[in-house]
């Protein structure tokens, strides 16, 4: 029996993974788990969970932290001090910035940038647009984790490859065994409609629901769905926000397309009702729908039909937000400090299918998994430690990004990670960032951590 202390102790506390709870003890060696069940172990340092349930660390698998170019908004230092104090370990960061992420060397720029100030892992999505076909390979050397397209513009105006460039980089993305995700919204039925009702002289905030209807997303996911199957590419949905889109992707799921979706805290709690009462500051691509999407989303969350939750974290300065023309409001806010929270307490979802959502899912379907995802011997120690009992009020002035406004405001929660830890660092502890940034990339060329069962040690 081996005598040496573990670096770090979580004692007392109840595990909660995708299949399973439990009462063990977690023993941290370095940066990795190294016991689960140690009893009578010691450590340098102990960490009381007694009344907790430790999750395997919250991967969001979007957000925007918007660098470089777009600072003012946000950077990696305050998105991820976001993410830490909502108990997010890893991040997948999106590859709209200034300069887009669509070549190696502005995939090697990003990881340098980030590595020097985040405080949570993170991954890289490296852009597919008309231009980038040549730089994918290149990409994927460097280290992205995937990639992701844009089928309708949104931030950053980025406007989608004609099919013949897509099915090209489907074929590629396939032969390097990744995974693509698409903002799945058709950009021609977009530009129509937005140019319909302009002419109409709408500027009401719904006019922008109106602007990108439902059939926009359904058709955006049949093409990204057909390229994927005579491809063999994977493909994930980001933010799906409609029964429809997700009939859609379980069509192409039965034919035996690798289609994954994730769904955000907004398209599942807020409405078009919300939209008509709060305005511009709802505006969000794709945008909430009327009542009853929200309800089947999370419905379908809870029975496994959609994978991961994700919040498409998008900050934006309040004046850019806040315009009494919805043409002129910019699109998204943010998310990722406040999501957790908000299923905890909105999402009736057991601790298990959250955990699968927020955690196992995502690190499966970008190639990160048991490294992340998962509390396994030899897995990253990742962890997020949950109070159950303890009740907030969402209020933006007490978030930690640059750009905090959220319609969430003034929303009670109960539920909330108190502690972060990421691989073996305590990052967060009750709402006090307590360590420097010590952020690394992944993707899915890393090792995938030990997985082969080990002796419990004990003394
Ligand atoms: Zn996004």
């Amino acid at each position: 029996m081996s005598a040496t202390p573990f670096d770090l102790l979580i004692r007392n506390g109840t595990i909660v993974t995708a299949q399973s709870t439990f009462n063990a003890d977690i023993g941290i060696s370095g940066e990795s788990i190294a016991a689960i069940g140690a009893p009578g172990a010691t450590a340098r340092e102990v960490l009381d969970a007694t009344g907790q349930y430790v999750l395997p660390g919250v991967i969001d698998g979007h957000v925007h932290f918007r660098e470089p170019g777009l600072e003012y908004k946000e950077d990696f230092a305050s998105g991820s001090r976001a993410a830490v104090m909502g108990g997010v370990t890893t991040v997948l960061d999106m590859p709209n910035t200034i300069p887009p992420t669509s070549t190696a060397d502005r995939v090697r720029d990003k990881h340098r940038l980030a590595e020097a100030k985040s405080y949570c892992d993170f991954g890289l999505l490296g852009l597919v647009d008309q231009d980038s076909i040549e730089q994918l390979e290149p990409m994927a050397e460097a280290g992205v984790v995937g990639f992701k397209c844009f089928l309708g513009k949104s931030t950053g105006d980025i406007g989608p490859p004609d099919d013949g460039r897509l099915l090209e980089a489907l074929s590629i993305i396939a032969r390097l065994g990744m995974r693509c995700a698409f903002h799945a919204e058709n950009d021609a039925i977009l530009q129509s409609q937005v140019r319909r009702l302009q002419r109409e002289g709408r500027t009401d905030a719904l006019a922008h629901v109106e602007a990108r209807p439902v059939i926009a997303e359904v058709e955006a996911i049949q093409r990204a769905a057909l390229l994927a199957s005579v491809t063999g590419a994977k493909i994930h949905i980001l933010h799906l926000s409609s029964r429809e889109g997700l009939a859609m992707v379980e069509h192409w799921r039965q034919r035996a397309v690798d289609i994954t979706c994730e769904v955000t805290p907004q398209h599942c709690f807020l409405t078009s009702e919300d939209m008509r009462r709060l305005g511009s500051i709802m505006r969000i691509n794709p945008p909430v729908r009327e009542p009853g999407h929200g309800a089947a989303l999370l419905q379908a969350l809870a029975a496994g039909r959609i994978d991961a939750i994700a919040t498409d974290h998008s900050p934006h300065l309040a004046s850019e937000k806040i315009r009494d023309t919805i043409w002129e409001a910019v699109s998204g806010f943010a998310g990722v400090e406040v999501s957790l929270r908000l299923f905890l307490t909105h999402g009736h979802l057991t601790l298990q299918e959250l955990v699968r959502a927020t955690s196992e899912a995502p690190a499966r379907m970008w190639g990160l998994y048991p490294r992340k995802g998962a509390i396994q011997v030899g897995s990253d120690a990742d962890l997020t430690l949950v109070d159950p009992l303890v009740e907030d009020t969402v209020e933006a002035a007490r978030l930690h990004g640059k750009n905090n406004l959220t319609p969430f405001e003034g929303c009670r929660t109960r539920g909330a990670a108190v502690a972060t830890i990421v691989r073996g660092h305590l990052i967060m502890k009750d709402g006090e960032l307590i360590a420097a940034p010590q952020g690394r990339i992944v993707h899915p060329g890393l090792p995938t951590g030990e997985t082969s069962p080990r002796a419990i040690a004990s003394t």
